[in-house]
């Protein structure tokens, strides 16, 4: 295969969450001086306050290097750093695609982990040179002997195939470079077909510029002021600027084939561009789509309603927005009885739904009640009829109902097998099925469950992490729906069926989830002036029953003169306006009360 540019290297940074991607990303970008030492900091190319304050990279990071190779020529190296949590896989497979190679990372004090493995199995699905590199072998318990077998294992390479470095000391970084120029191969014209064509594999919304696409080109070259058309949808625009993304963005004259950079589009409605579509010119006909990616399938679902109902158009722009930039959300309109006008919204996992969550907040200024995460449903209804339940508040009568079906994955747990009985136990709780251990190494095993994915949203990881002290890493994947015997509950508030707070529950254990909703609802619910009942029901049956006591009187009563207490009222309701309140029926319900659910999980 004839190579575009001898001279560009593209390629991705991938591992297991924490085995150091972001950090060797800094080493990189350090030695090539692609940011001033000044403005360098730790795991720099993490730039949203999110990624900074968890310590976790959330988007992939794309970023443009000069380098001097000792053959004195030089070299332009696109790098994207990728995230590692499973939630966002999404991501990973998408920087790929603009990608010839990818260095895979593994923790040499840890060794290969869930995320290790099902990162490697994409890169070869996308047919990436892959280079296998150990980190932290400063630290004093890494052991690269042992992880060095369970790499050349896994991926049946040479041991002298494998680097070692120290991203967080900078050694070995030369050879890093080395083995960038040497090994993976420039692009070439594999994907080239006669047109010009760019793949969009990422974008986002600049509140200046507008709509803006970071592309990988295969064939043909872009410039400002092209008329382009998206391949999907045949919507044109022109393009108001091309350039390469360094740490800023910095303006060229155009990208050509090989090339990674982004194009600002003067696009003016957010929902035209998909991430995954293919641009090309508009003066060239019939030109095919690039291979884009996997459709993403969310597998966790939650309702999101402004608290104030007159942001429901804002909501609507964010959402549009915010996709751009994490194309693996998606949302419909819901009108909940409860909550109002809103979204049901789905994501790739748990921690894909908080981050969704925090990034309208935070970017996009929303105040939102959100719901309980829940899974989709499969009904089949007594007329042979199959209906998808996306939000539990929808399930079909029971009289109606002949199965319900709910998904189920395959969940692989790396662990020290001092962990094993830990698991087990909690696996079990889960409604887990056993598989199978596997030894990795001498003291570290895979162990292979079947659950379903309804257990496994709310506080699964959690008690993984606690009850394995962290070493274990929990790697799954959707295997098929099955028939469970499944029924919703519903919570009645004061009386009334509160739409937002049903939920769908095994049958072998609705009593005792009825029960420990009420009792953290209870926790949860603000006194007010009058009792209020909170009952757990099954179609007409109440199966449990906790009740808010009234506020008393006296607790009221007035201690200083009028002035005073007429201020403080003033203060209160300032208050509450930025509160996350809603008054359902007339009793006043706050967010965590919608959250009740995620807190009542425990034995
Ligand atoms: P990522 O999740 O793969 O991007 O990992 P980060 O780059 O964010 O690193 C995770 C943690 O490991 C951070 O606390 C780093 O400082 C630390 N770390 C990364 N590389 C090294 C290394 O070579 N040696 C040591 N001792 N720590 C490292
Ligand atoms: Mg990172």
């Amino acid at each position: 295969m004839t190579n575009i540019n001898k001279f560009v290297r593209n390629f991705c940074i991938i591992a297991h969450i924490d085995h150091g991607k972001s950090t060797l990303a800094d080493r990189l970008i350090e030695s090539t001086n692609t940011i001033s030492s000044k403005k360098l900091e730790n795991q720099v190319l993490d730039d949203m306050d999110l990624e900074r304050e968890r310590g976790i990279t959330i988007k992939s990071h794309p970023i443009q290097m000069d380098y001097t190779h000792s053959d004195n020529n030089k070299y332009i190296l696109n790098l994207i750093d990728t995230p590692g949590h499973v939630d966002f896989t999404y991501e990973v497979s998408r920087s790929m695609a603009a990608c010839e190679g990818a260095l895979l990372i593994v923790d040499a004090s840890q060794g290969v982990e869930a995320q290790t493995v099902s990162n490697l199995y994409l890169a070869l699905e996308a047919d990436l040179t892959i280079i296998p590199i150990l980190n932290k072998i400063d630290m004093p318990n890494s052991d690269v002997e042992a992880v060095s077998e369970q790499i050349i294992e896994l991926i049946g390479c040479h041991k002298s195939e494998i680097l070692t470095v120290s991203a967080k000391e900078g050694t070995g970084i030369d050879t890093v470079f080395d083995t960038i120029v040497n090994v993976i191969p420039a692009p070439t014209k594999k994907h080239e077909n006669g047109h010009s064509r760019g793949l969009i594999f990422d974008s986002f919304y600049d509140q200046f510029r507008g709509v803006v696409a970071y592309i990988r080109v295969f064939g043909g070259s872009f410039t400002k002021n092209d008329i382009i058309e998206l391949i999907s949808n045949k919507v044109n625009f022109e393009i108001t600027e091309v350039g390469k993304l360094k740490l800023e963005k910095v303006s060229t004259n155009n990208l050509s084939s090989g090339d990674v950079g982004y194009i600002v589009t003067s696009l003016k409605d957010v929902s035209d561009i998909n991430v995954g579509d293919t641009i090309s010119l508009k003066k060239e006909k019939e030109v095919e789509p690039l291979p884009g990616y996997k459709e993403v399938k969310p597998m966790v679902f939650s309702g999101m309603y402004p608290v104030d109902s007159n942001d429901y158009e804002d909501f609507k722009t964010s959402l549009l927005k915010l996709k751009l930039n994490d194309a693996a959300l998606t949302f419909e309109p819901n009108v909940s009885t409860a909550l109002g006008f809103g979204f049901r919204c789905g994501f790739l996992g748990p921690l894909h739904m908080e981050i969704v969550q925090e990034r309208l907040e935070r970017e996009f200024n929303m105040n939102l009640i959100s719901t309980a995460p829940n899974v989709s449903y499969k009904v089949i209804t007594r007329s042979k009829d199959e209906v998808i339940v996306k939000n539990p508040a929808d399930m079909p009568d029971s009289g109606n109902i002949e199965s319900i079906m709910e998904p189920y994955i395959k969940a692989e747990i790396i662990t020290p097998d001092t962990y094993i009985g830990n698991i087990m136990k909690l696996c079990i709780s889960k409604r887990g099925v056993f598989q199978s251990t596997t030894y990795l190494s001498q003291n570290k095993v895979q162990l292979n469950f079947i659950l379903p994915l309804g257990e496994v949203i709310y506080d699964f990881f959690e008690k993984l992490k606690s009850s394995t002290k962290g070493y274990a890493s929990l790697d799954y994947e959707f295997i098929d729906d099955s028939i469970s015997k499944l029924v919703k509950l519903d919570i009645k508030i004061n009386g009334d069926i509160v739409d937002a707070l049903s939920m769908i529950v095994h049958k072998d254990y609705d009593y005792q989830s009825g029960s420990k909703i009420c009792k953290q609802l209870k926790e949860e619910i603000p006194r007010q002036q009058f009792e209020i009942p909170i009952q757990a029901t099954i179609g007409a049956k109440i199966i449990a029953r906790e009740t808010v006591k009234a506020l008393r009187k006296n607790v009221t009563a007035k201690c200083y003169g009028g002035d005073i207490s007429r201020k403080r009222k003033l203060l209160e309701k300032q208050k509450k306006g930025k509160k996350r309140m809603k008054v359902v029926g007339n009793v006043e319900l706050p967010q965590s009360a919608f959250l009740a659910i995620l807190k009542s999980g425990d034995e």
